[in-house]
C-alpha cells in the first residue's frame, strides 16, 4: 500500500511555535511532566523512531500533508502499552497533558483521525515495516543503555486472535451464514433462486443453529455438511460468486473437513476428526488462525536478553508462526536474524521443545552454545553404553578414545560431514569385558567400527550434562523469560490480540514486545532519576516524585465512556 498522490510526507516538525506546552505551560508543571513517564519518552524514545524509512510510501510534491509518522508510530506503540482501544488512545493523545509532551506537540496537533490511525496500521502491515520498526528502536535502546546481548534465551505461546472458538458445527454454520449474507447482499437474484431451507435455517432462525445437545449435534452437522457441500457444488464455475472469499472459504471448509463417497460422486461423508489436518479453517472471520498442541490461533515466540549486569533486559527478537509450528525449527531462524540485527549471543538458552542435537550442531557452527535440555528421540537403552561412553573432540567430529582409554585405529567424517566412523583394534575390542553392550560392530578384518550420527553424539552428550549441577545451576536463568511472557499478557495483553489476521496479528505482537521493551526502558530511566532526585534530597520527602514516576496511564485518562461522549 502507497499514499503516494494523496499525502504528502512531511516529518515532525522541531521547530517550535507560541502554543508549545514548554512556552504556554508554567514551569512547575513541566517539571512535573519531566518526572512522569512521558519525559523520558519524549527525550529518548521520540527520537528514535525513523520517519525517513516512511518517506517512500509518500508523495513527495503533491497532496495534503501527513499527521507525523512519529505520532503514529508512538500511538500504536502506547496503545499496546495500555492496552488501549483506538477511541481511548485518541481521546488520552487529544487530552491527556502527559501524551502531549510526550509527543511534544499542543493541543492544535493533537487530533488524529481513527481513520488516519487505520491507514497507517495498513500501510506497516502491506509493506510489512512492523520488524524494521521493532528492530530499529530496539537496536537503538541496547545502544543508548549500554546492553549486553551475550547471553538471551527465548520461548514461545499460544495467542489468540479476535476471533470466537468455534465447534465444529458452528464452524460450518457460521461459514455458510457468511456465504449467505454476503450472497444476499451482493447477488440477491441468485439468491432468491435457493431453496427456502437455507434462509430459514441460517439467516432467518431463531437462536444459534450450533446450539444443540450433543445427541443431536452429530445430526445437524450432518444436515450442514450436506448443505456445504450443495452450495459449492451451485456456484462451482460461477464466473463471479466462485471468486467471492466466503465461496473460496466454504470450498476450503468441505476439502478439508468432507470426503467424497467412492463410487457415489455427489454425496460426501465427514471426515474423521484426526484426519483434518492442523491448518484447516478454525474461523471463517480469520482465515489464517490453525489450530496447535496448545489451541486455535497462533504461535508467538519471543527472545530476549539474560545478562545479570543489564539494568534491564529487552525483547530482541519476535515472530509469529501457525500455532501447529514446531518450535525445533525456530532455533535456526532466531539466530539468523540476530545475527543480522548484530545482537548474535554468544549462548542462547531455551526449554526441551528446542533441544536437538542437530539444533545445539547447528547453532554451535554459528558460533552460539545453545543450552537447551534434550528430551525428544528414542529413550536411550540404559542396559548398553552410550554414544556419551566415548570421548570426542569439539563437534563430535572425532572420536579420541571409547571408554577403556582406547584411541580408535582410524577416524573419518561421511555423508557429507553428518555421519562418524572410527575402528578400533580387535585386540582391545576382543579382551575388553564391554564388546557385549558397546555400540561397535564387527567389521571385515576382524576389527570394530563405531558409526554415529554427529547429532546423535551431541544428544547423548547433552542428555548427561543435563543431569550435572553445574547445567541446572546454569540453566536457571531459562525461566525468566516465563515472567516476561507473564508481564507482556498482563500489561499489554499479548495472548489475546484485538485484530485477526495473520499480517495484522503480526503487527500487534510486534508493537507489544516493542511496548514492553520502551515501558523497561523508560521505568530504568525513571528510576535512575528517583535515585538522583532521592540522594539529593538527602532524607528529604520525595513522595510527590515517586507518584509521578509512575508508568501507568489510567490514573489521568479519560474512561472511554467519557470519551465517546
Ligand atoms: S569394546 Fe572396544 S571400543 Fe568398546 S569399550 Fe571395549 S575396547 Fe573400547
Amino acid at each position: 500500500m502507497f499514499l503516494r498522490g494523496f499525502v504528502l510526507f512531511r516529518p515532525k516538525r522541531t521547530q517550535k511555535t507560541i502554543f508549545d506546552h514548554d512556552i504556554c505551560l508554567p514551569a512547575a508543571r513541566i517539571e512535573a511532566l519531566e518526572k512522569t513517564w512521558a519525559g523520558p519518552f519524549r527525550r529518548l524514545v521520540l527520537p528514535m523512531i525513523d520517519e525517513e524509512s516512511f518517506r517512500p510510501f509518500y508523495c513527495e510534491d503533491n497532496g495534503r500533508p501527513n499527521k507525523p509518522v512519529a505520532i503514529l508510530v508512538g500511538v500504536c506503540i502506547l496503545k499496546e502499552m495500555n492496552n488501549l482501544t483506538d477511541l481511548e488512545v485518541l481521546g488520552a493523545l487529544d487530552f491527556d497533558l502527559r501524551w502531549q509532551h510526550a509527543f511534544n506537540i499542543n493541543a492544535f496537533e493533537s487530533h488524529v483521525c481513527q481513520k488516519t490511525l487505520h491507514n497507517f496500521r495498513t500501510l506497516i502491515t502491506a509493506n510489512e515495516q512492523a520488524r524494521n520498526l521493532f528492530t530499529g528502536i530496539t537496536d537503538a535502546i541496547i545502544e543508548t543503555a549500554a546492553l549486553s546481548t551475550e547471553k538471551q534465551r527465548l520461548d514461545s505461546t499460544q495467542i489468540t486472535s479476535n476471533m470466537a472458538h468455534l465447534s465444529r458445527l458452528g464452524l460450518f454454520t457460521r461459514t455458510i451464514e457468511a456465504f449467505l449474507k454476503r450472497l444476499h447482499k451482493k447477488h440477491p437474484k441468485w439468491y432468491e433462486k435457493l431453496p427456502r431451507l437455507y434462509d430459514k435455517a441460517y439467516l432467518k432462525r431463531a437462536g444459534y443453529f450450533a446450539d444443540v445437545t450433543s445427541s443431536r449435534a452429530k445430526r445437524r452437522l450432518d444436515k450442514s455438511a450436506r448443505h456445504l457441500a450443495d452450495l459449492v457444488d451451485r456456484f462451482r464455475g460461477h464466473p463471479e460468486i466462485s471468486r467471492m472469499k466466503e465461496y473460496r472459504l466454504m470450498a476450503r471448509l468441505l476439502s478439508e473437513q468432507c470426503r467424497f463417497i467412492e463410487g457415489d460422486p455427489g454425496k460426501t461423508e465427514l471426515k474423521k476428526p484426526k484426519e483434518i489436518p492442523a491448518d484447516s479453517l478454525q474461523n471463517p472471520s480469520d482465515p489464517d488462525a490453525t489450530y496447535g498442541r496448545k489451541g486455535k490461533g497462533y504461535k508467538a515466540s519471543l527472545t530476549e536478553t539474560c545478562v545479570k549486569e543489564n539494568p534491564f533486559q529487552v525483547i530482541t527478537d519476535v515472530d509469529v508462526a501457525p500455532s501447529y509450528a514446531n518450535d525445533q525449527k525456530d532455533v535456526m531462524p532466531v539466530i539468523e536474524r540476530l545475527e543480522e540485527t548484530g545482537h548474535k549471543p554468544a549462548e542462547l538458552f531455551g526449554d526441551a521443545g528446542y533441544g536437538s542435537g542437530e539444533n545445539i550442531l547447528q547453532a554451535h557452527e554459528r558460533e552460539v552454545e545453545l543450552t537447551a535440555p534434550v528430551t525428544c528421540g528414542k529413550a536411550p537403552d540404559l542396559n548398553k553404553m552410550q554414544l556419551s561412553d566415548f570421548e570426542t573432540s569439539e563437534g563430535c567430529t572425532q572420536v579420541v578414545s571409547c571408554i577403556r582409554g582406547h584411541a580408535p585405529l582410524e577416524c573419518k567424517i561421511v555423508e557429507r560431514g553428518k555421519v562418524v566412523e572410527a575402528v578400533f583394534s580387535r585386540e582391545h575390542c576382543l579382551l575388553c569385558e564391554f564388546l557385549p553392550i558397546c555400540p561397535v560392530t564387527r567389521i571385515r578384518g576382524g576389527d570394530y567400527r563405531l558409526k554415529y550420527k554427529r547429532k546423535d553424539m551431541v544428544s547423548s552428550k547433552r542428555r548427561v550434562q543435563q543431569e550435572t549441577h553445574d547445567f541446572k545451576e546454569r540453566y536457571k536463568i531459562r525461566s525468566g523469560i516465563e515472567a516476561t511472557i507473564s508481564e507482556a499478557d498482563r500489561v499489554t495483553g499479548f495472548k489475546r490480540s484485538w485484530t485477526r489476521g495473520k499480517k495484522r496479528v503480526t503487527l500487534s505482537v510486534f508493537m507489544k514486545a516493542l511496548a514492553i521493551n520502551i515501558k523497561r526502558f523508560v521505568q530504568s530511566r525513571l528510576d535512575q532519576a528517583k535515585k538522583t532526585f532521592s540522594n539529593s534530597l538527602e532524607g528529604d520527602n520525595n513522595d510527590h516524585f515517586c507518584r509521578l514516576c509512575s508508568l501507568r496511564l489510567d490514573d489521568g485518562n479519560l474512561s472511554s465512556a467519557a470519551m465517546a461522549a
